[in-house]
């Protein structure tokens, strides 16, 4: 095991060293080769009722709050990455429990896609349809800056809320949006957490200043996206905010009052400004290609490369997989600095233009893509036992698991999800990966809490309980 030092807080984070499926070893090639030698191919012991559970804890894991009973996003062959980015997320947020004994916000990734959805059948699912295969009934964590996939949808959602709602709304009443870009000096050896409450201090200050001119233009609300890169001074946040306002409104009057209350607001919100900390595109949505521009600005994941700022979370969290420890340090830094922020916030759009808001927008979009695939088979149901796929997925395996499991349904269905859940199992048995293993050990014994972490989510006051329980079982290695 190796182990990483945060610059900031000089901490070093245990960090298992991650190999991608795309290696040639014994285990992708379960995923790869059809004529796998049956000789090999014994099933995998299963484990006692709790060993997933607190190999689970080992990763600090924590499922804060109730899961949602709906399906993952589906998993498309072809987009494999955001499976491993989810992956390497896991194993970061396990790090950073094993070393500061405290959960980052949104540790709750470890089990997306892993543990059971509440109130669902406590047996792993997977649901083949169209060509595309997604785990039916788990829990979906909903983590914006930790979960790669969780992060998909909500970004996928927002901006066909943007495409499909808020543009039609805003053109039918006869108003328009100017993309206003907000951020502040920054550098690297400061806390991460002074940059990203400045930023937000100031807008706040600056939102409130700017009332009345908002007002004499017509606006009838503002979209915010807040979004963050990591580069040489650090992180970078920054808002891209859509101010809307009358088609023919003084755009050159609004900008200057802008770019003096931004100023102004940074000041006095302890940061400091560049030239670059505010950037005003009036008038950006005059056509379709605009305005397609413009919500792709609004609401992007993982789409621009090589940005000029420095590296998004996700091509963060692609380095960290490819063993780069400075960046997965560096991600942990980010995720710790964020807290609680907000992704996005449509604020009284909604309720102003009478439209639904973005978490109720049915999303039409994201829908058409997977129904344009014409035939519509029954779904191929795929259930395997719980403890197996836990133990598969298992973020301190340092695999994939999900994303390999999910590949093998769409390639081969129920033996080839076997096989790579067998696979899987033994590869965990052969590294001796933290579990649950009943001993005469005082602290073999199950607690209650290990049964109910089996049963559903955790709310956030067993979490506490959980983590005290199964504490020891992170040094057992
Ligand atoms: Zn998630």
């Amino acid at each position: 095991m190796q182990s990483i030092s945060c610059a900031y807080t000089g901490a070093s984070t245990p960090f298992v060293p991650f190999r991608s499926p795309e290696e040639s070893d014994s285990l992708s090639r379960f995923d790869k080769n059809e004529a796998v030698d049956s000789a090999i191919w014994v099933p995998a012991t299963a484990l006692p009722a709790a060993a997933a559970s607190a190999a689970d804890a080992a990763a600090g894991g924590a499922a804060v709050g109730l899961g949602k009973n709906r399906d993952t996003p589906p998993c498309n062959p072809r987009q494999y990455r955001p499976y491993i980015r989810q992956a390497t997320a896991q194993r970061l947020v396990s790090g950073y429990w094993a070393k500061e004994g405290e959960n980052l916000r949104g540790s709750s990734v470890a089990g997306c896609g892993r543990w059971k959805a509440y109130g669902a059948a406590l047996v792993a699912q997977v649901v083949v349809e169209s060509g595309q295969a997604r785990m039916g009934g788990h829990f979906i964590c909903g983590c914006n800056w930790t979960c790669e996939m969780c992060a998909r949808a909500t970004v996928a959602r927002n901006r066909s809320w943007l495409r499909g709602s808020l543009f039609p709304a805003l053109n039918e009443h006869g108003k328009s949006g100017s993309l206003v870009t907000l951020t502040l000096a920054h550098s690297y050896d400061v806390d991460w957490a002074v940059p990203v409450a400045a930023l937000k201090a100031a807008y706040g200050l600056f939102d409130k200043r700017m009332a009345k001119v908002y007002r004499k233009a017509g606006s009838v609300g503002k979209f915010k996206a807040f979004e963050v890169t990591i580069g040489r001074n650090g992180i970078h946040p920054h808002f891209h905010i859509l101010v809307t306002h009358d088609v023919d409104a003084d755009l050159v009057a609004m900008e200057s009052a802008m770019r003096e209350a931004w100023y102004k607001a940074v000041a006095d919100a302890g940061g400091r400004c560049t030239d670059r900390g505010f950037d005003f595109q009036p008038n950006r949505l005059n056509d379709y290609a605009a305005k397609m521009e413009a919500a792709h600005e609004l609401s992007s994941q993982s789409t621009k490369q090589g940005r000029k700022n420095g590296k998004s979370l996700s091509q963060t969290l692609d380095a960290a997989g490819r063993g780069d420890l400075m960046a997965g340090a560096e991600w942990q830094r980010a995720i710790e600095a964020l807290g609680s922020t907000n992704r996005f916030h449509a604020g009284s759009l909604s309720r102003n233009l009478d439209i639904p808001t973005p978490s109720e927008w049915d999303d039409e979009e994201v829908r058409g893509e997977h129904d344009s695939l014409e035939v519509l088979a029954e779904p191929l149901i795929i259930e395997y036992s719980l403890d197996d796929h836990l133990k598969a997925t298992h973020p301190a395996l340092g695999r994939p698991g999900l994303a390999m499991i999910l590949r093998a349904a769409v390639r081969g269905g129920q033996v080839k999800v076997r096989m790579m859940v067998d696979a899987l199992c033994r590869y965990s048995d052969s590294q001796r990966v933290p579990s649950w293993v009943p001993t005469t050990e005082p602290w073999a014994v199950e607690p209650e809490i290990i049964r109910t972490a089996k049963l559903r989510p955790l709310t956030r006051e067993e979490v506490g309980e959980y983590l005290r329980v199964t504490r020891p079982l992170a040094a057992v290695k």
